[in-house]
């Protein structure tokens, strides 16, 4: 039988019922603190972490309670398991239970470093396509290595926060020079995020850097294409990618993920031994981004699944240490870009609109090619169980213009 929660908005259809239980930081306006959501209600979890060490709890982040790893993580997520399922805990435990429309997300963890992949075939294909023509889509890399570049912690924000236009370098096919504007292909990236809950200094297999994952986000890695063509050769993606990078505000945690996993797709050239999967570490996740220019309803602009990654998450970071390459508590990787193989499964409008020739008609009857001062996008995932489902939450952010361009830059 499924197990249920006395919490009678965690039945039926929620994205949060008791096998999810994810972990996020909120604030009611008595200071931030960290809750596991339930329903529509989010727990105080400090207040109920009895036999736990308070310093776990100390600050509104969940970086401790990660580097306190495994047993821990288990021990934690048994607790609150029986807690909210077991009635004889109920008048203990409700007191401590916030309604999640009164509150305010923060980050979740304090992002330590951000690392971002580029591991979906369809997607590398696409990009590649329009950038380098069909023959030289693929990098020749790209079947051996789960290619990545270091990108800007500091660029990791909560879904809720506004993203401001940038401004950059572009020079486009036809110009002579470069000039400094503000992006005209402004683009959302659909990825999933995965954070490392505990460190590692030196070599770590595939299965060993799968225990080294606390949990997963969705993830919107803001990319200014215009920018980005400009500036990519030959170390990759630079200012393209520093605006913003959102994240869903709740950590989905691995052992909820667990009924859900799957494997990477059959090779298409061998991989070295080091990368090869000993277990299926990819994940069954339905994923959609929803745009909604300003006072206009949304428009579901494309479906897709985690499944479609060439490489997992634990496939990255075994790679990521394989150059010695330390790797810390609250390390956000980003899996890169996930697309199908059909137009509506894509997961950017560079692709969606290929490279902007074919513009997007929303149900407002507006068309899009990149995105417009004004929209919100709004990334959405669930993992479907029997009876049950494991969501996400909403990774949402709304682009605002462009700053003003100080004097001495124009
Ligand atoms: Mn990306």
């Amino acid at each position: 039988m499924t197990m249920t929660s006395w919490v009678s908005s965690a039945k039926g259809d929620t994205d949060f019922p008791i096998q999810n239980l994810p972990y996020g930081v909120f604030d009611d306006g008595m200071g931030a603190r960290m809750g596991v959501a339930i329903g529509e209600m989010i727990l105080d979890v400090a207040k109920v972490a009895h036999g736990l060490d308070p310093a776990l709890f100390a600050a509104p982040s969940w970086n401790a309670v990660m580097a306190a790893g495994p047993d821990i993580w288990s021990a934690l997520r048994a607790r609150l398991t029986d807690l909210l399922s077991d009635e004889a805990h109920k008048d203990a435990v409700a007191p401590h239970l916030i309604p999640q429309a009164g509150v305010t997300m923060q980050m979740p963890f304090t992002v330590a470093e951000y690392t971002d992949f580029y591991a979906a075939k369809n997607h590398a294909m696409n990009v590649g396509t329009m950038f380098r023509g069909p023959e030289n889509a693929l990098p020749a890399n790209w079947l051996s290595i789960p290619i990545g570049y270091n990108g800007r912690a500091s660029s990791v924000v909560v879904s809720g926060t506004p993203v401001q236009r940038p401004w950059g370098q572009i020079k486009g096919p036809d110009d002579d020079l470069p000039r400094f504007d503000t992006s005209k292909r402004f683009d959302l990236e659909l990825e999933f995020g995965a954070i490392v809950g505990t460190p590692s200094n030196g070599m770590v297999s595939v299965a060993e850097a799968d225990e080294m994952i606390f949990g997963y986000v969705l993830l919107n890695d803001w990319s200014a294409r215009d920018i980005q063509a400009w500036e990519y050769h030959p170390l990759g993606p630079f200012q393209s990618k520093a605006t913003a990078t959102t994240i869903s505000p709740w950590i989905v945690t691995k052992a909820a993920l667990e009924p859900f996993r799957t494997t990477t797709p059959e090779r298409e050239r061998p991989l070295l031994p080091y990368l090869n999967e000993p277990a299926p570490m990819l994940y069954d996740i339905a994923l959609e981004v929803a745009l909604a220019p300003e006072g206009g309803e949304e428009t579901v602009i494309t479906r897709t699944n985690y499944n479609q990654m060439y490489y997992s998450a634990a496939q990255q970071l075994c790679h990521h240490t394989t150059s010695g390459c330390a790797m810390r508590v609250g390390d956000l990787l980003g899996s890169g870009t996930i697309s199908g193989p059909t137009k509506d499964s894509r997961g950017s409008l560079l692709e969606i609109s290929w490279g902007g020739k074919e513009p997007l008609t929303l149900t407002t009857g507006e068309t899009r090619t990149f995105l417009e001062d004004g929209d919100t996008l709004t990334l959405r995932g669930a993992a479907q169980g029997d009876g049950y489902r494991i969501g996400f939450g909403e990774c949402t952010g709304q682009v605002m213009p462009a700053p003003a361009l100080p004097d001495w830059a124009q």
